[in-house]
């Protein structure tokens, strides 16, 4: 949205996005997420209509033909899909990180070349960080990225890239000077182009969900980038240009954890009060009750604390603190609500076909993906520290 906008055409228009969205999920996703969820059926219609709803483009500035929202807002449209379908939100997920980290980082002409088309959802963009020795130590990467006549010469190997065989654009983190310390000052992202020549999209994880969204492996074998591959214009400064863009990613998947839960919440509900033991809906006894409460109690300090990470990354810029509590908080509460969702289903919560299975097996995806829990207790331990040094 316009940074110009007055307070309430503002508002007006947020209100109008999330309605929309509301509107997409209620008609379009809900009554055929079951149904493409058993033939395995590829969601490329409903695609089309997340690019007409601008959603490619939720972290785009206007100027750029994005949506241009704030990032309370972006949080919760990501729960809003994340409720109708996880799958939906995991296909943005990385794309939204990528469109952020250039609308902040890029050189104005690599804003003019990428954003527009990646607001449109052509191409989709993924994340190449992540390599088989290095995930939660990315300073310990090993793909180089050497300077020639020409630009760069990148070599190496990536794995769970989401979206890797789908997206036409490659945000990758590479060493450009491997000896400098520390390390993370010889890091540079670069956009590359997946028609470039060396670049090879490999084998396809075999995960225990989402099995619509590919993840897989790519490798870059002499693979010739042009120097404006560079993000921005100084080499060194990608560690940084990164960190900023996972605080986001991380308010993403703490938004989409919250829309896992509250599906799972309200699968549950909903079973609550048909399923009938000793003569009562299973929802009049109050074990059940107490378990529904405490679902939805996580869920509003999960949604609380995510909405007010993305205020704070909003207001200052960086907040990494804030944003790993998020994502440390919301996945933890998307895994117990998960695993509530199936304890009130019985037996039935067990078996496929029932959407709480589903939500279960993809409820840890949110514990590892975006950074470890591990890895954000430490985020958080290192700020409360200095803090008092
Ligand atoms: C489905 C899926 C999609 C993904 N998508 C992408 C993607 O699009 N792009 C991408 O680049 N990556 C992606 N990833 C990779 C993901 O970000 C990494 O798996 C994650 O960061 C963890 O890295 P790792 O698997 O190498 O685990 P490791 O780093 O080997 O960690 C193993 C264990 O050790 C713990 N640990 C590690 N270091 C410490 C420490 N210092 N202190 C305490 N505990 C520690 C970790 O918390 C974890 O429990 C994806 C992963 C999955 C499963």
């Amino acid at each position: 949205m316009d940074g110009d906008m007055s307070d309430a055409a503002r508002t007006l228009e947020t209100a109008a996005v999330l309605e929309a969205a509301r509107r997409f999920v209620e008609r379009d996703v809900s009554p055929r997420v079951a149904d493409m969820e058993r033939r395995g059926a590829q969601a490329g219609e409903l695609l089309d209509k997340m690019r007409k709803l601008g959603l490619f483009g939720m972290a785009v500035p206007t100027e750029y033909d994005g949506l241009g929202i704030d990032l309370e807002t972006l949080a919760r449209l990501m729960e809003i899909i994340a409720q109708g379908w996880t799958t939906l939100a995991a296909y943005l997920n990385s794309h939204t990180t990528v469109c952020h980290i250039i609308a902040a980082h890029a050189s104005e002409a690599q804003k003019r070349r990428y954003l527009p088309c990646l607001a449109r959802g052509e191409p989709r963009a993924a994340l190449c960080l992540s390599e088989s020795g290095a995930g939660s130590d990315l300073q310990a990467i090993r793909t180089r990225a050497r300077a020639v006549d020409q630009g760069y010469r990148i070599d190496g190997g990536k794995v769970f890239v989401t979206n890797g065989e789908q997206a036409g654009l490659l945000l990758v983190l590479a060493k450009t000077d491997p000896d400098a310390a520390p390390a993370h000052r010889g890091m540079s992202l670069f956009l590359i182009e997946k028609s470039l020549a060396g670049v090879h999209v490999g084998g396809r994880f075999d995960k225990m969900a989402f099995e619509h969204v590919d993840t897989c492996e790519i490798a870059f074998q002499d693979a010739i980038a042009p120097s404006d591959a560079l993000l921005g214009e100084t080499p060194g400064k990608g560690f940084g240009q990164l960190l900023d863009g996972l605080e986001l990613g991380r308010i993403e998947f703490a938004a989409s954890a919250i829309g896992l839960g509250q599906a799972a919440l309200e699968h549950s509900l909903r079973y609550a009060r048909e399923r009938v033991t000793f003569g009562h809906p299973i929802s009049d006894h109050q074990a059940v009750q107490l378990e529904l409460a405490a679902m939805a109690t996580k869920l509003m300090a999960a949604r609380t604390l995510t909405l007010e990470a993305a205020r704070q990354k909003a207001t200052h810029g960086r907040a990494d603190m804030p944003c790993a509590m998020a994502k440390l908080f919301a996945s933890e509460t998307a895994m117990e609500v998960a695993l509530s969702a199936l304890r009130i289903h019985g037996g039935y919560g067990y078996i496929k076909g029932y959407a709480v299975e589903r939500l279960f097996r993809e409820a840890p995806l949110y514990l590892v993906g975006e950074g470890t829990n591990e890895i954000q207790k430490l985020v958080i331990a290192r700020r409360l520290l200095e803090s008092v040094a």
